[in-house]
């Protein structure tokens, strides 16, 4: 660090994304993306017409597209705000809402510590109950903003609406944020609570269940007033926070939906079906609601799973943390993907004659 950087961020540990190599071709199972393209109408949206128009700025209302996301998940325009990815609407909420302190998971995506530590918060951590479960009853009543992820990374265990709503409800002075990035394969989402509590804020990403990590647009959803807030902030540090390109192909994509949810169908069937095959193989895995798995076999380490499988070419994540350490993460790609997995899988086992 150089020696002109703010002296609160001396120790700042940055979060650490999961690999993304750009020469060797993996089967790549480690950062939750979708193996499926963005659909036929979303791919058509941008031509040469659309690039020449980013002479222009984009629209800093975000008209289309949030006109377009109530209309998917069934709320008004005014309770949306479009964002460069959910990474930016938890940034933004970490930054502006926290100053009470806020209370998460100690197992749980790795980014909420990081903007915590960022913004110099006063912030606890509730650990996971040894299954990997929340343990809920510390959430109830504990009188500070909490920021929850359902279903939890890396974990993929989902807590059930009546629990999210408890949280909720219990916490009426301060805002539960949850963190909905992998709610379409299989958990229920919270977005129609925000009409019952002004205290919810729900954010997702089209990162994951529609195909455009690569294209960094995620949302908030809630109350009028706090949405207006959220807008607020975006006003006050970039009001062109998505781009053009990225507002027109999100369009197509709402316009397109039963082909993302039809995508969520087949990614949840592969996931039953490598959850199966991999416990046929002696390993622990949790019942993920989410599109990646958490394993374990008791006969290899974490780390040389990990380490073995790309060696084989196929990527997942591996986290060092002691509590997971023995897990790794395996996004749910293909059916063929799957079948890559449990053959190297199988080779390794057969290489260590275990
Ligand atoms: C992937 C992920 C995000 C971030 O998604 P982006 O929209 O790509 O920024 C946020 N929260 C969780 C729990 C995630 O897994």
């Amino acid at each position: 660090m150089s020696r002109f950087l703010n002296s609160s961020l001396k120790g700042l540990v940055p979060y650490t994304p999961g690999e993304q190599p750009q020469n060797k071709k993996y089967v790549k199972l480690n950062t939750n993306e979708s193996p499926f393209p963005p659909s036929e109408k979303a791919l058509d949206s941008i031509g040469r017409c659309e690039l020449g128009d980013l002479r222009l700025y984009s629209d800093p209302v975000c008209r289309g597209v949030r006109e377009r996301l109530a209309r998917v998940l069934g709320v008004e325009t005014e309770n949306t705000v479009v964002t460069n990815g959910s990474d930016e609407a938890l940034n933004f909420f970490f930054a502006s809402f926290c100053e009470n302190g806020v209370v998460f998971n100690d197992i749980t995506y790795g980014f909420y510590k990081v903007f915590a530590d960022l913004y110099s918060l006063d912030y606890t951590e509730i650990p996971l109950l040894p299954d990997f479960s929340v343990d809920v009853d510390k959430f109830i009543a504990i009188n500070k903003n909490v920021v929850i992820a359902n279903p939890n990374a890396p974990t993929g265990l989902a807590l059930p609406l009546s629990v999210i709503e408890e949280i909720v409800r219990s916490n009426p002075e301060n805002i539960v944020l949850v963190d909905e990035a992998y709610i379409d394969f299989g958990g229920e989402s919270a977005v129609p609570l925000t009409k019952k509590y002004d205290n919810l804020l729900v954010v997702g990403t089209f990162s994951k269940s529609r195909s455009l990590a690569g294209a960094r647009i995620g949302y908030a959803v809630g109350s009028k007033e706090l949405i207006s807030d959220m807008h607020a902030i975006r006003y006050s540090t970039n009001p062109y926070n998505v781009n053009r390109l990225t507002l027109k192909i999100a369009e197509a994509v709402l316009d397109d939906n039963g082909y993302y949810m039809n995508n969520c169908r087949r990614i949840i069937e592969n996931r039953e079906y490598a959850t199966a095959e991999l416990r046929r193989r002696g390993f622990s895995v949790l019942d993920s609601k989410a599109n990646f798995i958490f394993a374990k076999s008791e006969k290899i380490p974490g780390e040389e799973y990990y380490l073995r499988l790309k060696e084989k070419g196929v990527l997942v994540r591996h986290f060092t943390n002691p509590r997971i350490c023995e897990y790794n993460r395996i996004t749910i790609g293909t059916k063929e993907d799957m079948d890559v997995l449990l053959s190297a899988t199988d080779e390794i086992f057969k290489e260590l004659s275990i």
